[in-house]
């Protein structure tokens, strides 16, 4: 039975990874959250990992006296999290962490040559290739956990060579607003843009799905992960989000991954790979869904995507500026501190700070992740 360590288990995708581990009877190492630690003691009762960490000191305090009784190590801080991260009497570790917090417990699963399960985008985009390099000099694994990563990964293993390939065809569901216009988009409210059409997942990636940075994230995810530029990423916005995604090889032929959209096939997927095993998930019903609709993005309305693009072209630490500034302005939105046409023209305000460098430390990294944060908050007036 293999060992798992889920970083952000109190989460949309973390609770979802359990329902996956209990389906399994998986042994879990290591359990970590934030601040929940009325949901953290139930899981730790549940599943007795070695350790369990929260990142805010005061709720860890919390925990500790409430599970004196168990055996599970209780750790606090960035630094618990990691050692939770790097507890190596472990098989894989799924970090569903959200955002930059993400990335010192990425790099603490790789330097301790843990197989890494990823969810958090957040770490790749912004740790780019001091999270490939030292993946690859610790020959550790970063098995895709993110809907449209796991549908590449699981078509490419059609062909014995990536060399073949033609080009990737990344879906997008579009989002809550989907159609409209600039104009339409000006008054729109948090409410709107939680109203996701098709998955239920934490606020701020739903946030970024309504602004499309979501898939502009995914962009620089996708060259990162699969070894291409960007060129070779076609978006496609696909309504139902039956179709997860796809690639295309030379000789014309595209393999697709299909299923219904939940969360637990790909999760499932990373966590048992290269096995397959049966899914809580249920099957599509083809003929009820009787159509797949697909469009081209509307990236002038959606600038987000754009955004992305520039800053992956760009190189050096340009990826790490535009995510910060994403964080704190999709925050900003979610706290009805400025509109939501404001969040692009922010994260725009990030190109302004100079991250040509090309080679980095994690500590140029979190530099540049500070800098784009006041950036954006002074302009915003924050
Ligand atoms: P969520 O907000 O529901 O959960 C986030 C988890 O991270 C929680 O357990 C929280 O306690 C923890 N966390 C938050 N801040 C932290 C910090 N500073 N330090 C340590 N832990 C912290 O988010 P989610 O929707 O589960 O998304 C998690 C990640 O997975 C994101 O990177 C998201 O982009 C990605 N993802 C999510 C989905 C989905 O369906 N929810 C799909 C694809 C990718
Ligand atoms: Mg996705």
């Amino acid at each position: 039975m293999k060992k798992i360590s889920i970083l952000g288990s109190t989460g949309s995708i973390g609770l979802q990874a359990l329902d996956v581990v209990s389906k399994h009877g998986y042994t879990v190492t290591a359990l970590t959250a934030n601040t929940d630690y009325i949901k953290l003691e139930n899981q730790i009762r549940r599943y007795k990992p070695v350790c369990a960490a929260l990142a805010d000191e005061k709720s860890a305090s919390e925990l500790k006296a409430r599970v004196a009784d168990t055996s599970t190590k209780i750790l606090s801080g960035v630094d618990g999290v990691c050692e939770c991260a790097s507890e190596n009497n472990t098989d894989i570790c799924l970090n569903a962490i959200v955002g930059m917090a993400g990335l010192r417990p990425t790099m603490s699963a790789i330097n301790a040559g843990i197989t890494l399960a990823l969810a958090n985008k957040e770490s790749l985009v912004a740790g780019g290739n001091l999270v490939k390099d030292t993946a690859k000099s610790n020959h550790v694994s970063i098995l895709p956990v993110d809907s449209e990563h796991s549908a590449i990964f699981q078509s490419l293993l059609a062909s014995p060579s990536n060399r073949a390939l033609r080009k990737i065809i990344l879906t997008a569901s579009g989002g809550p607003f989907f159609g409209k216009s600039r104009d339409e988009l000006k008054g729109v409210t948090i409410e709107d843009a939680l109203k996701h059409p098709n998955w239920s997942m934490g606020a701020k990636i739903t946030v970024d799905s309504a602004t499309m940075f979501n898939k502009g994230l995914e962009l620089i995810e996708a060259c990162h992960l699969f070894d291409v530029a960007p060129a070779q990423v076609e978006v496609i916005v696909h309504r139902e989000s039956i179709l997860h995604s796809a690639v295309e090889f030379d000789d014309g032929a595209v393999i697709a991954q299909l299923g219904i959209p939940d969360m637990r096939i790909p999760i499932q997927f990373a966590l048992t790979y290269p096995e397959r095993f049966e899914s809580p998930a249920s099957s599509i019903d083809f003929a009820k869904l009787a159509k797949m609709t697909f469009y081209e993005p509307d990236c002038d309305t959606f600038d987000c995507l754009n955004i992305c693009r520039e800053a992956f072209e760009k190189g050096g630490l340009y990826p790490t500026a535009v995510n910060a500034a994403n964080e704190e302005a999709n925050l900003l939105f979610r706290q009805s501190k400025i509109s939501f046409l404001e969040i692009g023209e922010l994260i725009r305000s990030a190109f302004s700070i100079e991250c040509a460098k090309m080679t980095y430390t994690l500590e140029d990294i979190e530099y540049i992740d500070r800098t784009a944060r006041e950036t954006v908050r002074t302009i915003a007036g924050q």
